[in-house]
């Protein structure tokens, strides 16, 4: 039966497929697929980690047995005997199995998938008994995926591009999720899916920054969508609209095969754009720069004409690691491949921003959740509470300009205190490298204006940095006290809030007065319908995905700042600016 579900536009483009449904788990899990020829390897991880864990039971019951009469626990032995039945039950083992055979799921994908499938008969069950054993179900898999994490090194590495692939030969898959987190996604990046839905999210939340990196359509904030779909339904996502189309019909399933080609047509005639020099009808040139998440994504950078990176989230490089931290020497790696990637362009590193919705792992993500991590210890924060790390960091990144142009860029400032700290620290990483003869280039340290303390005492900052850069995503969460990973509040996120925007604007102004360089490298900056408005403020540098470039070029080149000006001051002034912008 057709039904449709609504959520959030995030992601561009429409996406068709058969759903593949990821079970949330406490247990960080990889999501891989493996060569045909590693099927059987992934079969014996898998019985290898259930023998594990049923020797495991085995063991407790025996020490049970010798404490005294089998009857002395009753209650723990049984409980015992059905973690041992779950654990050899055939539709577990065969599920797993079919899930490896026929898709090319890694074991433990397999096997939270499985689960998923094998918990909502458990949710439909009458008996709350048996409804009660769904929880065993849990333990005894989540018990598997620790030993298979603790033990093997996974086979294969993690999201590699191959359609070759791709399970059920050559359908395509679309992921269906309750949450996907930024290292989630990540590992999903060069996989082969062609679409993302999620129940939860807001439009600017790091899931669905990630989605839109990739260009692929996605829709987050879909309530119940990983319940009301199942495993292998066909679903289409619209990710102009918001919706998602459960099991289309043909009509429905021909207009929208119509609608995804029309995209690649546009997108065909955009490409023609790449080396046309981003210039405004009056002859302002505007840079326009990419924002990556790891070195690879310098590719995409220069395929869409970047003329260099405004924004490397480094912090995807700590995320997903079971909390151990790349050092210096793999972080300068990493640094160096995305400087040399860009081969001459600027790249400019941003120190690393976990915390809010970015945990390092889900098995980091803090407890305490009466507190609201977007206002903790994130980001500068999390860098200033461990200097030594902060250091190894900073190294990492001089270093890499010994290799092409770098600039420094530090996320969530506020203080005069923690300015000052940083930039002593960017001076004591120079030091270091200077008192061991280690080669670095000439680094512009730069501050990102994205709290409104920030944005309300520029002067300060353009006194210590040599540029600023807004990020607009933060900045809009912090000046309307809306969370911007909350889809329940976000209609009321409002990028043309005229607080925002005074704010935007008041900060170029100010840079441009000074002769510095100012950028945005928030969501703003990519979003089309906001570009003539940004260069009536000034805005002469944009940073943002890779696949938004060539549509916001081709607005500058039909756009005249001159006229702009005096049309952006009515917006700044108006009660209601959405409404101009409509005109
Ligand atoms: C921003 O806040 O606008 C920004 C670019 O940083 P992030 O989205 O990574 O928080
Ligand atoms: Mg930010």
């Amino acid at each position: 039966m057709t039904f449709s579900v609504h959520g959030l536009a995030v992601s561009r483009g429409v996406a068709i497929g058969r759903a593949v449904i990821v079970a949330s788990s406490r247990v960080d899990v990889a999501h891989y697929f493996v060569q045909p020829d590693q099927i059987d390897a992934e079969i014996q991880r898998l019985r290898r980690a259930r023998d594990l864990v049923s020797e495991d039971i085995a063991r407790v019951q025996q020490g049970l047995h010798d404490l005294g009469p089998a009857d002395a626990h009753p209650e723990l032995t049984a409980l015992l005997d059905v973690h041992l039945m779950l654990l050899q039950d055939e539709q577990l083992t065969n599920g797993v199995k079919h899930w490896i055979t026929e898709r090319r799921y890694n074991a433990e994908w397999a096997l939270t998938t499985q689960l998923e499938v094998i918990a909502r008969q458990f949710d439909e069950m009458e008996d709350p008994y048996l409804r009660e054993r769904k929880a065993d179900l849990e333990q005894v898999v989540e018990r598997m995926l620790r030993v298979m994490r603790g033990g093997d090194t996974p086979v294969g590495l993690p999201g590699q591009a191959d359609a070759s692939r791709q399970g059920g030969a050559d359908e395509p898959l679309v992921l269906i999720a309750h949450d996907l987190s930024p290292a989630d996604m990540l590992q999903f990046k060069q996989s082969v899916f062609a679409g993302f839905v999620t129940d939860v999210g807001g439009k600017t939340s790091h899931t669905a920054i990630v989605a839109r990196s990739m260009d692929i359509p996605a829709v987050v904030g879909a309530r119940s969508a990983s319940h009301l779909i199942n495993q292998d339904d066909w679903v289409v996502i619209d990710g102009d609209a918001g919706v998602v189309v459960v099991d289309p019909s043909p009509i429905v399933l021909a207009e929208y095969g119509f609608k995804q080609r029309q995209g690649e047509i546009e997108r065909e005639r955009l490409s023609r754009l790449k080396n046309t020099p981003a210039v405004t009808l009056d002859g302002q040139t505007i840079e326009l720069l990419a924002n990556i998440e790891q070195p690879s994504d310098a590719v995409a950078a220069l395929k869409a004409g970047a003329v260099g990176v405004g924004l490397f989230r480094s912090e995807f490089l700590f995320m997903g690691r079971n909390g151990r931290l790349p050092d210096e020497q793999e972080q300068y790696l990493a640094y160096r491949a995305a400087v040399e990637g860009m081969q001459g362009l600027p790249v400019t590193i941003r120190t690393v921003d976990v915390g809010a919705d970015k945990p390092l792992d889900r098995n980091t993500a803090r407890s305490e959740d009466h507190l609201n991590p977007a206002l903790g210890l994130r980001a500068i924060r999390w860098s200033l509470a461990d200097p030594a790390m902060f250091l190894e960091q900073l190294r990492a990144i001089l270093r890499a300009s010994a290799h092409g142009p770098v600039n420094l860029l530090i996320p969530m400032l506020a203080h005069a205190t923690e300015i000052r700290q940083t930039l002593a620290l960017v001076q004591k990483a120079r030091d270091q490298l200077d008192a061991a003869c280690q080669p670095h280039g000439a680094v512009k340290v730069g501050a990102m204006i994205e709290i409104p303390a920030a944005a309300l005492t520029v002067p300060m900052f353009l006194r210590h940095f040599d540029f600023l850069s807004i990020g607009t995503n933060d900045l809009i969460q912090y000046t309307l006290a809306i969370d911007r990973a909350d889809e329940a509040v976000s209609h009321l996120y409002d990028p043309v809030h005229p607080a925002v925007l005074q704010l935007v604007a008041a900060t170029i102004a100010q840079g441009r007065a000074q002769g510095k360089s100012v950028s945005v490298c928030g969501e703003m900056a990519g979003d089309v319908a906001m570009t003539r408005l940004l260069l009536g403020m000034g805005l002469r540098s944009f940073s943002m995905h890779p696949s938004q470039i060539l549509q916001v070029k081709q607005q500058i080149l039909r756009s005249d700042t001159a006229k702009l000006e005096t049309w952006a001051q009515r917006v700044l002034a108006a009660e209601d600016p959405a409404s101009l912008l409509r005109d």
